[in-house]
């Protein structure tokens, strides 16, 4: 009999414009016994996502609200600490969906083995996971950069979009990058080898500040922010330009703005295309094959922010939406 405990994050309260730590609680429950054929998993890296702020409303999307009272779900990666599974051993690593705790139970049909003999788990929740397969779709099969081309990238050192800018990158295109800090900013013109990066926050007329970037125009917006960045990526557009709608995080608590400009979409023949990774699993084997290479050449590198401690997982959420990230934000159990 295991007498340990597990500990899970649920949602107390559903929030109102953005949540408060108040709106989460930690709760203390056994550590769930599995039945037969069933493995028992203990989650160690805990994968916190802005989409789960839509999840946390009561609104209808491409996936269902969480409920009240029950642990939350997301991104996790774990180790099988008992099998009654045929395919899985203790000490496997598997990628699950049933974060925000640490004990759960599978049947064995959820969860995926990760191979971590030459990457560490918790890469499977950032560049070999879902965010580096949208940065991958979406900037290869919708944006179709081409070399010599200019491609503009917004929350561009976060988990997405710091592979976007490295995945462009190796597809010879120029590259600029917005972020909100002079951290990230180095981090992107140094590290990850951008050409030219902005802080947003620092400046006064975004649109103009694109611009004197962008002296040749923008082939290909990589949009993770909308708003005033959606707006000034319109504006310095070529004709035929192609928006990858990936994601738009200053809307996720209700907001509403811009962009005023969507009219020079007609004139500048512009493509705005959003998606949803969810809907291109196909995609799998060839985005694991290339990232994989790619790791090993060394030309996509990473860098993760990673929160201690199930408890503090709210915080990290929160951290999402104050940028308290450069790469991955992960909570490690
Ligand atoms: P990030 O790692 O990029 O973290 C979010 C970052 O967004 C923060 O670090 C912050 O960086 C920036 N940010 C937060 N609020 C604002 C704001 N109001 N204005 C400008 N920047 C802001 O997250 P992900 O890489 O996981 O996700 C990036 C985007 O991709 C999100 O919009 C997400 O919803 C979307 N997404 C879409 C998917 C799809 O299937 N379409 C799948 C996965 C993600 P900074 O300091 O630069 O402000």
């Amino acid at each position: 009999m295991n007498r340990r405990m597990n500990h899970e994050v649920r949602l107390k309260y559903r929030p109102i414009g953005m949540p408060k730590e108040s709106d989460f609680e930690i709760a203390e429950t056994a550590v769930p016994e599995p039945g037969e054929g069933e493995v028992l998993v203990r989650n160690i890296f805990l994968s916190v996502d802005p989409y789960m702020l839509g999840r946390m409303y009561e609104r209808k999307s491409y996936v269902p609200p969480f409920a009240l009272g029950k642990p939350l779900d997301g991104g996790c990666v774990g180790e099988v600490v008992q099998s009654g599974h045929e395919k899985y051993r203790t000490g496997d690593y598997v990628l699950g969906s049933k974060g925000w705790r640490e004990y759960y139970v599978s049947e064995g049909s959820e969860i995926t083995k990760i191979d971590t003999s030459a990457v560490p788990a918790e890469t499977y929740l950032g560049v070999m996971g879902m965010p580096g397969m949208t940065a991958y779709y979406g900037l290869l099969h919708i944006g179709q950069p081409r070399e010599g081309q200019t491609v503009f990238v917004s929350a561009a050192s976060g988990a997405v979009g710091s592979v976007v800018c490295q995945i462009a990158k190796i597809k010879g295109c120029r590259i600029l990058g917005s972020a909100g800090s002079d951290e990230k900013i180095r981090w992107l013109t140094e590290e990850a080898g951008i050409d030219a990066a902005i802080n947003y926050k620092k400046t006064d007329d975004l649109t103009a500040e694109v611009g004197s970037h962008c002296p040749d125009g923008i082939d290909i917006y990589f949009d993770n922010v909308g708003g005033t960045h959606l707006e000034a990526a319109i504006e310095h557009m070529n004709n035929n330009g192609r928006l990858v709608l990936c994601g738009m995080i200053s809307q996720y608590a209700g907001q509403r703005s811009g962009p005023r400009n969507i009219f020079l979409a007609v004139s500048k023949r512009l493509l705005l295309q959003g998606f949803i990774i969810r809907d291109h699993q196909d995609i799998r084997g060839q985005f694991y094959k290339d990232m994989g290479r790619w790791i090993t050449e060394g030309r996509i590198r990473w860098k993760d922010t990673v929160v201690e401690g199930i408890e503090n997982a709210p915080a990290a959420f929160l951290g999402l939406f104050s940028g308290d990230n450069v790469g991955k934000m992960l909570v490690k159990v």
